[in-house]
């Protein structure tokens, strides 16, 4: 049905390619480009392994337009799936532009020297896409991705609006390591070190970060500490569904890896400013991440299960209620089929996903969308049929927290 170029051969880009392979009708022809070639080859090889597709692979710096719009028309891909960090975002939407094809991501552009992300820079591309009669799908990965399409699915054939999101993210799992993040380090510590902010009553509260501690009985997974924190899909819920009165992100952390992140905070190794060490200029969280486990190396170690999903009150005709919808991952279970843990595959399982909705021609209408803005139904069918199952009950109110 389609050509698609894959930028980013992390671990996010390992699931995504492994499942397009797994649906040779939509996913015709896969070109993985990235950074490091042998990263590609070693994907293309584990592709090819278990399910028998040859992918090709090439070399790229995405941040370079000229040399990414030369390897766009020499795949002859019409679909872009950015997969590498959120610092490329904008030069391969620049790229796909320029080559005429459409794009897709799972996390909105950030400035490598600032730890401010938010969706400005990318909506400002809204008319260039329009008027180019392309698409760019943002930020389809579970959250944001999946967490925005449950609440556009609820709204759509359970409730009548939304009052109330809660977006509830929880990794049972143990690597067994003291310390490890389970996607990339940097663009993970940025995340949680930065300001809580939540949407309430048409304004934004801040809180410190990590400072809003509740605990939270996810169903398979048991009793785990989560922690209030910003997360991009707030910014585009509250912006596309207007009528939402409170807007909240929450992720589970354990004990060791709050002390941890703590601790580095305190001795500046968080920090993203260069700082001077023997004559050469070095970025401490940058350093840092090359001491850290790679993620991608963490799927064999980690067990346990994940437990992702939104707790949404709103009106109906019979009166206000309230659905909790979640898909549960099992780690083990992913590292059988695809050779990677939850994290990586429960966000390269939407990004497949939604360039399949693209492919298929049910995203289709030109211009920069979130994922809540689209239908949302036939992208929870593929869930359920391509490893991420989900379930909705409905709850006497919503949790008091
Ligand atoms: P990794 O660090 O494992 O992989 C990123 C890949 O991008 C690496 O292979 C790297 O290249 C490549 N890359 C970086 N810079 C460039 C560049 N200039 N040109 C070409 N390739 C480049 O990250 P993850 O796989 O963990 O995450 C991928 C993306 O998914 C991130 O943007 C992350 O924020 C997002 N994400 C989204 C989630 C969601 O639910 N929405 C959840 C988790 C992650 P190389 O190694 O070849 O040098």
């Amino acid at each position: 049905m389609g050509r698609v170029l894959v930028i980013g051969a992390g671990g996010v880009g390992a699931v995504a390619v492994m499942k397009m392979a797994m649906n040779p009708e939509i996913f015709t022809d896969i070109t993985l480009a990235s950074r490091t070639l042998s990263k590609c080859e070693d994907i293309a090889a584990n592709v090819r392994k278990r399910t028998g597709v040859t992918i090709k692979t090439t070399q790229v710096d995405a941040m370079d337009v000229a040399a990414t719009v030369a390897l766009i028309r020499e795949s002859g891909a019409e679909l872009l799936v950015n997969l590498a960090l959120p610092y490329q975002d904008l030069a391969l939407m620049d790229a796909c532009l320029e080559a005429g094809i459409h794009y897709l991501d799972t996390a909105n552009y950030e400035p490598e020297d600032d730890a401010k992300f938010e969706y400005s820079w990318q909506w400002a591309y809204q008319d260039r896409f329009k008027e180019a009669g392309l698409s760019a799908v943002l930020g389809s990965g579970f959250d944001p991705g999946v967490t925005s399409i449950f609440a556009a699915w609820v709204r759509k054939h359970k409730l009548d609006g939304i009052r109330l999101i809660d977006i509830l993210d929880c990794n049972g799992g143990d690597n067994g390591k003291p310390f490890a993040t389970n996607f990339n380090p940097e663009i993970n510590i940025r995340e949680v070190t930065a300001i809580a902010r939540h949407w309430e009553n048409g304004d934004w509260v801040e809180t410190p970060a990590m400072t809003r501690k509740v605990a939270f009985d996810f169903p398979e997974v048991g009793e785990k500490n989560m922690y209030l924190m910003y997360h991009e899909e707030l910014e585009s819920l509250k912006t596309h569904f207007p009528e939402v009165e409170r807007a909240r992100f929450w992720m589970t952390f354990g004990d060791a890896y709050i002390n941890h992140v703590t601790v580095l905070q305190n001795v500046g190794m968080t920090r993203i400013d260069p700082v001077m060490h023997e004559g050469q200029e070095i970025i401490p969280l940058q350093f840092l991440k090359s001491v850290l486990p790679d993620p991608s190396d963490l799927g064999e170690l980690t067990k346990g299960k994940t437990c992702i999903g939104d707790i949404i009150t709103g009106p109906t005709a019979e009166g206000e209620k309230t659905c909790y919808i979640y898909n549960i991952c099992d780690h083990e279970e992913c590292f059988a089929e695809v050779g990677s843990q939850a994290v990586a595959y429960t966000t390269g399982v939407p990004a497949m996903i939604g360039a399949a909705m693209m492919l298929k021609g049910i995203w289709k209408a030109p211009g920069v969308w979130n994922t809540e803005q689209l239908d949302p139904d036939a992208f929870m069918d593929m869930l359920n049929t391509n490893g991420l199952p989900w379930q909705v009950v409905e709850l006497d109110a919503h949790p008091v927290f």
